[in-house]
């Protein structure tokens, strides 16, 4: 089975237990090949995080685990969304989320509708109640949208892995992991999927095909 790529987690920088390196050594423990660091960032604090995590990161990564570190962009207003955008790819964000309309949270609404039009966004994490527009959108934009290992986050799963199927918007399974128990091997994250009531080729496809897809593009630095 190919090994495991997480492009959701946080550390200490936000509101994670774990320092980066500590975070990356647990995930290396857990066979994972690619790591993405993405703390939590809104307005106020966009350059100081990404300084910061471009600092923890410095030779963090080997040929067995390549780590990359960006931002989940989470509470911004809809209509700032964009600047926040822009000021993070500025910042050196290699990966952007959207810190999605979560029914574990009080979400600004329109936040989901907001994420899927801007091309610049690599992720629309915990979609919570996804409307069928928006995941096309979402295709139409090579936007991700994301089944959460997170079990508050993790309600919606079974929503937008039916939406996200019948709209044909590609799905990956994220840990969004807080603290080093939350991360997932490659047998829990396809076990996520299948939960989620995806088929399996689909919930395959999910730990498989779309993460390498995202993965290339990440790595050709966007599109
Ligand atoms: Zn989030
Ligand atoms: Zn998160």
């Amino acid at each position: 089975m190919i090994r495991r790529a997480d492009f959701h987690t946080h550390t200490l920088i936000s509101d994670g237990s774990l320092t980066l390196p500590e975070l990356v050594q647990r995930a290396r423990a857990l066979d994972h090949r690619f790591l993405a660091v993405t703390d939590h960032v809104g307005l106020g604090d966009i350059e100081s995080t990404m300084a910061r995590l471009q600092a923890a990161s410095d030779r963090c990564s080997t040929p067995e685990l390549e780590v990359m570190v960006g931002v989940e962009i989470t509470h911004v207003a809809p209509r700032h969304l964009d600047e926040a955008v822009r000021r993070a790819r500025r910042a050196g964000a290699r990966i952007v989320l959207v810190h999605g309309e979560t029914v574990a949270e009080p979400v600004a609404p329109g936040t989901n509708r907001a994420a899927v039009q801007n091309p610049e966004i690599d992720l629309l994490a915990h979609p919570g109640l996804l409307e069928r527009k928006d995941a096309e959108r979402a295709r139409a934009h090579g936007i991700f949208l994301e089944l959460s290992g997170r079990t508050t986050h993790g309600l919606a799963n079974g929503r937008v892995a039916r939406i996200a199927e019948s709209s044909g918007t590609p799905t990956v399974v994220n840990s969004d992991a807080h603290e080093p128990s939350h991360l997932l091997t490659q047998a829990e994250a396809f076990g996520v999927a299948q939960a989620s009531g995806a088929t399996r080729p689909r919930a395959r496809r999910s730990v498989s095909t779309y993460p390498e897809a995202l993965l290339r593009r990440l790595r050709q630095g966007g599109r």
